[in-house]
């Protein structure tokens, strides 16, 4: 075996790229990456040379070649297990899309699509007129629009039905989401100006009637979607809001964010509202994200009023927040599934992960906990509770099951944890007082074996 034991011993690089040990490398990620890490390899070896390190051989170098093209070309944005059991993980790309989804998105981004195109009328169409009928038939709304975020919808709809006009919101309604959506700050940037009523705790339906004037162009309602109040409380029902807006002849917009499609599809969900329950209490607009309560792609669903829709539609702001062919493509594939519920509960991750049975969850569960005691990890199952997470059902716990590592003697959790993130496919797990917990709500039954797999290999590399 070759050694380096002085920089004179290391290998020009013109001979050094052409060695076969490197040719896979190239033919795989091509070689100007390759003699890239080649340069910086050797460079990287010469220092450590000049500062007294010992010999090293060349498969060494060949190995760190390797690990650095990989590195270097390896998407940074990559696939990982979560393994948290929070469902819509906001760190973790909330949700997972439907196969039927995904295979949408792959036709349409390859090949061209009629997405601004009509078929029927063989002229320019409007790119989101597909979708915006699929709405109107799923939901049996007048109208709808799609546009990038759901925090876009409500800057949008603002802009469009309130600027330099009042909006009124109850105090108990100014909620912060996600760290950067805060309900007065997304007002101000629309142009809008918030009128709060009532009190933290407390609004009643006077309170939005006494500060209606001339000046007012819509009420607005939020779902609290990330936190509970609780104890002396107050706050007015839609259907009351509807009635004063009805009265009034001012639109009512409800931000709904995060909730769920209807009661029927997420049973263990009581407390949450509804899209059905919004358009059954006839508020002129409701809007709600593509990806928290949908399960779909990332994007800002506003459904309503034709008159409404049509001012958003034809908002100068519509254009920079428009979706692209892939998001579109994505939430046709998952509204699709919607108009089944069996369908939907059978094929979107959101739900199925929501939905799965106890039973199956603590069979796989036992299954990688005897697995791994079969490899001499310290394993074992726990009763747990997982949440739907993402800012959404803050009220909401689900029983769920752990497997659960103790670490072995001189390794802890942190050093296994940081192992786990850098496997090939990196694995997020939950630390609680020095043991690592594994929910299976947020793994694919297929994933299973994958998840094993990782855990034994890395539980037995780390050591203190
Ligand atoms: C999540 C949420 C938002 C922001 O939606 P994004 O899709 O993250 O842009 C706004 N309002 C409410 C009530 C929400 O729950």
């Amino acid at each position: 075996m070759t050694t380096i034991k002085t920089p004179r011993d290391l290998p020009q690089i013109d001979e050094f790229i052409e060695l076969e040990e490197l040719q896979e490398l190239q033919r795989c990620y091509g070689r100007a990456p390759v003699l890239a890490a080649c340069r910086s390899c050797i460079d990287n070896l010469r220092q450590r040379l000049l500062e007294g390190s010992t010999a090293e051989t060349l498969d060494s170098l060949l190995a760190a070649v390797s690990a650095h093209v990989k590195e270097s070309q390896n998407p940074k944005l990559r696939r990982v297990l979560n393994a948290t059991g929070t469902i819509l993980h906001t760190n973790l790309g909330r949700a997972p899309l439907a196969q039927a989804a995904v295979d949408a998105v792959c036709e349409v981004a390859s090949s061209y699509s009629n997405l601004e195109y009509d078929l029927e009328l063989g002229k320019r169409g409007y790119r989101t007129s597909n979708i915006e009928e699929r709405m109107q038939d799923i939901f049996g709304v007048e109208a709808a629009v799609v546009v990038n975020n759901n925090a876009a919808a409500v800057l949008l709809t603002l802009a469009a039905l309130a600027r330099g006009k009042e909006v009124i919101v109850s105090r108990g309604e100014l909620v912060e989401i996600g760290g950067s959506f805060r309900v007065p700050e997304v007002m101000s940037e629309s142009g809008a100006r918030l009128i709060e009523v009532g009190t933290t705790n407390k609004t009643h339906l006077k309170d939005y009637r006494n500060a209606i004037n001339d000046e007012t162009a819509a009420l607005l309602k939020v779902h609290r979607s990330n936190f509970l109040m609780e104890g002396f409380t107050a706050e007015v029902s839609i259907e009351d809001l509807h009635a004063l807006a009805e009265e009034t002849g001012l639109p009512l917009i409800y931000d709904l964010g995060s909730g769920s499609f209807s009661d029927a599809l997420t049973p263990l969900l009581p407390d949450e509202p509804t899209i059905k329950e919004a358009l059954d209490a006839k508020v002129d607009l409701v809007m709600f994200s593509g990806d928290k309560l949908l399960g779909g792609p990332q994007a800002g669903i506003i459904l309503g009023r034709a008159e409404h829709i049509a001012k958003i539609k034809h908002h100068p702001l519509l254009r920079p927040l428009r979706v692209d062919k892939m998001t579109l493509a994505a939430l046709e594939a998952t509204l699709l599934l919607y108009s089944d519920p069996d369908k939907a509960r059978e094929n979107i991750p959101l739900l199925q992960m929501t939905l799965v049975e106890l039973e199956d969850l603590k069979a796989r569960s036992a299954r990688l906990a005897e697995k791994l005691k079969s490899h001499d990890i310290d394993a074992e199952l726990e009763k747990s509770t997982a949440v739907l997470g993402g800012g959404s059902s803050p009220g909401v716990t689900l029983d769920s099951y752990n497997v659960v590592v103790n670490p072995a003697a001189g390794q802890s959790a942190q050093m296994i944890d940081k192992g786990l993130h850098k496997a090939d496919i990196p694995v997020i797990s939950r630390i609680v007082r020095d043991r690592l917990h594994f929910d299976l709500r947020t793994i694919k039954p297929e994933e299973d074996n994958d998840l094993s797999d990782i855990l034994i290999t890395v539980c037995k590399r780390v050591q203190l």
